[in-house]
């Protein structure tokens, strides 16, 4: 098979690979049908994080059942699944307490940016479509891999609920996904922190009610002019870095709380604006699996639309150009097919 191999910054390859094997008898062997690049490969991409070997690379995936391990017992081979970025076995106290991520049976992937994709613990981790969804769908239901999913932990995180009011930092994929997700939750005004129009223009799609184009002190200000001086109920974090995070923290209303998603590079809390405003933070890499029963249906009933966040298709073989043109912020979300 073909496979996207990361060697270090700035260098993807296509290359050839051997194809997975059923190693034990809970994997399942799934033949992409679509994958895709996320924001936070690109930490490795430019740089930012370490590659010490070549390593097969993706995380995000949709596809068909190709071969199933003998005690698989909740897909069949010919179902369309979709899987989120870590495997779990969804049976543990941990993955019964909703936190599939941290299930200490779980497993990550030998690069989904690839034809094949050995799925472990496959009982545990993928949902199959039912029936055969339209193609049109393929895009959303890629999303719930991850991006979806994660914007909807932020906003869990934070607690949006019912006429809240809610603030999203980031307007990246999972920023994007947050609206989404808060508009679903009931939020009665979701302000987006945007200074680009194209995204903008989807989150206004997704729900949006305000947009916020300034940044840091400026931004959590123009949040704090918007909601009568009091900051957000809720606010989402979907960036990662000390700045955005200080940015969130500062958006929130007095006891208010952030919901924190973006793979924090923050060395340090910034506690000053937590404490004495009794303000929370919460949240991690988001358990896929406790959200996609849920997510999927919502999809398939049209109810989301999500795949509107990849606003660049590509084949796998140019996937170097796929982790460009996200580099250097000409697509949103890069979608790959193999
Ligand atoms: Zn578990």
């Amino acid at each position: 098979m073909y496979a996207a191999v990361i060697y270090g910054p700035h260098d993807v390859r296509y290359e050839q690979r051997a194809d997975p094997v059923i190693q034990a008898p809970t994997d399942a062997i799934v033949r992409t049908v679509a994958a895709c690049v996320c924001g936070s490969d690109l930490w490795r991409y430019r740089g930012i994080a370490d590659v010490p070997e070549p390593t097969p690379i993706g995380h995000e995936y949709v596809g068909v059942v190709e071969e199933v391990g003998r005690a698989v017992a909740t897909v069949r081979v010919g179902d369309l699944v979709v899987g989120g970025f870590r495997t779990s076995d969804n049976t543990c106290a941990v993955c019964r307490a909703g936190m599939q991520t941290n299930c200490p049976h779980g497993t990550g992937y030998d690069g989904c940016q690839a034809e094949l994709i050995r799925v472990q613990n496959a009982d545990g981790t993928l949902v199959a479509a039912p029936g055969t969804p339209d193609d049109a769908l393929i895009p959303s239901i890629l999303a719930l891999s991850d991006v979806m999913c994660t914007g909807w932990h932020a906003a869990i995180s934070a607690g949006v609920t019912r006429g809240s009011t809610v603030a999203v930092v980031g307007d990246g994929a999972v920023g994007l996904c947050g609206v989404l997700a808060s508009r679903e939750l009931g939020a009665q005004r979701i302000i987006a922190m945007s200074r680009h129009p194209d995204r903008q223009a989807v989150a206004r799609s997704f729900g949006a009610t305000d947009v916020v184009v300034e940044r840091g002190d400026e931004g959590a200000a123009r949040v704090l002019d918007l909601t009568g001086g009091l900051g957000a109920d809720a606010v989402l974090e979907c960036v990662g870095t000390v700045d955005s995070v200080t940015q969130a923290l500062q958006s929130a209303r007095a006891g208010g709380m952030v919901g924190w998603v973006g793979v924090p590079h923050v060395r340090e809390i910034p506690q000053q604006h937590m404490f004495w405003r009794n303000v929370g933070l919460r949240g991690g890499p988001a358990p896929v699996r406790a959200y996609l029963d849920d997510l999927l249906g919502r999809v398939l009933d049209g109810r989301i639309e999500p795949g509107k966040v990849f606003d660049l298709t590509l084949p796998l073989r140019d996937v170097a150009e796929a982790y460009a043109a996200m580099d250097e912020r000409r697509a949103i979300k890069t979608l790959l097919t193999p």
